[in-house]
């Protein structure tokens, strides 16, 4: 037996590595199964270049518990360590990369702390995080005799020959008091699931039931009777597909890796894309493209990030622009630092490079579907448009790939690129200033009787209810030459109809001025103001519109978007109220004698306006219901 004492000037280093990582004790397991993972693969490598004698047997890694002792064991069968080795590797090099972890996060506050925290591999000593005692039973794959070594949490530690008749290493942690939830079958099966699920050695723990049919044995209805059925329980699927060549798989491989992913989820993703480099950097994957929902947040951060099929983490953040967060999927790059902050990992020059290269590869999965089946494409269209919209508004590099699929759906259900919908409206749609001016609208429903009155007028109604809509047209209006979006009851469609043809107004000078303030009995002045346009008789007898810009800001601050309404949150609402001077109705107002029947006729008029914006609530709705069945 040797005794000695850990090169370490800090007095007891283990209740700091406790107190550093307090957040995330459970990653102490990753990194063991992943020492034992790295001893099993040198191990199948030395055998093939013919270093290792005789048969290599069953390399499967087990973990093991003991309730009785309180313990947690990781057996591997790799190439195990020699006396010098464990002298060097665990007493020298382990514990100095330990030291060297403290040093680098000493003054740093808890947060940036934990922001590295669950990337650093702190290694083998992670596992004083939740163990009181440490033993390495271990016996090399060359012909020399087995170590165990010992440590209890304090600076010393002790080594002595012991009989192992096996190669490989065997990891025995006494869990500490207050972490008992470690030496649980439940906690630890969850814990390997969630970071050993792809690791490329097979891994097993405890044994799981399955129902098996007795052979000639039939119950009363006829059935087979079963049996209960012990195996053990394998952790992990050793070959992830995203590990596999695209050209082995099929639709079908990548849909039940999907499942194999997210278990709890049944919608089927849309398509995928495999990501496969290796020069300038590594990186492996599959993305999925999921249905985007209206409430988005809930989808997000479903990516998963493997180093080596090692899981890192589900948050991906600051490693991919954001609006391939909506994605789902797998990428594993051992060329990602995991031991930095996310601030650091914004500006490593591997990472940009990485997330510029999925952005790439997004862009030309979507331009392929596009250019290949452009049907399938408008189909799938209302499900991905949130996805692509928030990659225009975000990210420069994706828009200039996406102008040549992204689209525009109008009123009618027809799709058009950006450069189709110009050359289709160009025509129509241009006013006084020959600014192009998109009309589109919130709510078919809601705003129908404007969409009808301009498309009657041969305008085009894009369809603008998505989402991020909104901040969507503010980012074309910025990129496009020229160009508005115009809500249909925005003050510029009256501009955009009288355009049109100049009609002359039927009603004088004199009429407006004699019937402006009848109809402005009925209004809110503050609120509203009367303006009169010369539309054709066909069109309503009044409209209501509202100041585009105006109504953007408003709504704008309302979200509560950062500073982009300016304040524009506390003005009031204002309204135009458009009398047509063409209509007839407007024009009987006008040489209507009873000055009762007048102002009843103004009323009607208005409230048709209100009805139209969904403005005419409460008790007005009440009496214009009443005053039109008495009309009747
Ligand atoms: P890292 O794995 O990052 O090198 P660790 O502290 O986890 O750091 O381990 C230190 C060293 O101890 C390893 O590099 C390896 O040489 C040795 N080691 C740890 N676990 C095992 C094991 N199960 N089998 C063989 N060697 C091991």
């Amino acid at each position: 037996m040797a005794k000695g004492h850990i090169n370490v000037q800090t007095e007891n280093i283990f209740p700091i590595i406790k107190k550093f990582l307090y957040s995330d004790h459970e990653i102490f397991l990753r990194e063991l199964v992943s020492n034992a993972v790295d001893a099993t693969t040198k191990l199948k490598a030395l055998a093939s270049m013919g270093e290792v004698k005789g048969e290599l047997g069953d390399l499967t890694i087990e973990i093991k518990l003991d309730k009785k002792t309180k313990t947690l064991h990781v057996i591997d069968r790799g190439i195990g360590m020699t006396a010098d080795e464990v002298e060097k590797y665990i007493n020298q090099i382990a514990f100095s990369s330990a030291e060297e972890f403290l040093d680098k996060f000493k003054g740093k506050t808890d947060e940036e702390t934990n922001a590295i925290i669950g990337h650093f591999g702190l290694g083998f000593y992670s596992s004083f995080m939740v163990a009181k005692k440490v033993e390495i039973i271990t016996k090399s794959y060359k012909d020399e005799p087995a170590v165990k070594w010992e440590c209890d949490g304090s600076p010393e530690y002790e080594t002595s020959q012991v009989e192992k008749s096996d190669r490989g290493t065997e990891i025995i942690l006494y869990i500490a008091d207050d972490s008992e939830e470690f030496s649980e079958e439940n906690r630890v099966l969850e814990l390997l699931k969630k970071y050993c699920k792809f690791l490329p050695v097979s891994i097993r723990f405890g044994e799981e039931s399955t129902w098996e049919p007795i052979e000639g044995e039939k119950d009363k209805d006829g059935n087979d009777k079963t049996k209960e059925v012990k195996k053990p329980r394998v952790i992990n699927n050793t070959n992830p597909a995203w590990r596999r060549k695209p050209s082995e798989l099929t639709d079908e491989d990548y849909k039940n890796f999907y499942r194999e992913l997210y278990p709890y989820t049944f919608e089927e993703p849309l398509f995928n894309i495999h990501l496969n480099v290796d020069y300038p950097f590594n990186l492996t994957g599959i993305l999925y493209f999921p249905k985007v929902k209206k409430n988005f947040e809930a989808q997000r951060n479903k990516i998963q990030l493997y180093s080596n099929q090692v899981f890192v983490t589900d948050s991906v953040e600051g490693i991919v622009p954001e609006f391939l967060t909506l994605l789902h999927g797998v990428i594993d790059s051992p060329d990602i630092p995991l031991n930095v902050s996310r601030s650091y990992l914004q500006s490593d020059s591997n990472v940009k490079k990485i997330s510029n290269h999925i952005t790439k590869k997004v862009a030309d999965k979507l331009e392929e579907i596009f250019k290949a089946n452009r049907e399938d494409f408008q189909e799938k269209w209302d499900d991905i448009r949130t996805f692509i919209e928030y990659g225009i508004i975000s990210e420069e590099k994706f828009y200039e790939r996406a102008v040549k699929f992204a689209l525009f759906k109008n009123t009618e259900g027809k799709y058009f690129t950006f450069d189709e919908y110009k050359t289709a409206v160009t025509e129509n749609q241009t006013d006084k200033n020959k600014k192009l001016v998109y009309l589109y609208t919130t709510n078919t429903e809601e705003q129908h009787s404007y969409i009808q009155t301009a498309t009657e007028h041969g305008y085009d109604v894009l369809v603008m209810d998505g989402i991020l809509d909104q901040h969507f047209m503010n980012t074309l209006e910025q990129k496009f030459e020229q160009t508005t979006f115009a809500r249909v009851d925005a003050d510029i469609i009256e501009k955009l109809i009288e355009k049109e043809e100049l009609l002359p107004s039927l009603l004088s000078e004199d009429d407006k001025k004699k019937i402006q303030p009848i109809i402005e009995q009925n209004l809110d002045k503050a609120r509203f103001h009367v303006v009169f346009e010369s539309l054709s008789a066909s069109d309503l007898p009044a409209i209501i519109t509202q100041n585009e810009f105006m109504r953007r800001m408003r709504e704008m601050s309302a979200l509560g978007g950062g500073n982009g309404g300016f304040g524009f949150g506390n003005m009031p609402e204002s309204y135009s109220l458009v009398v047509n001077a063409n209509h007839p109705l407007v024009n009987r107002l006008a040489s209507e004698s009873d000055s009762t029947k007048q102002s009843e006729l103004a009323k009607q008029i208005t409230d048709l306006a209100l009805l139209s914006q969904n403005l005419l609530k409460g008790q007005d709705l009440t009496a214009f219901i009443k005053r039109s069945v008495d009309l009747l």
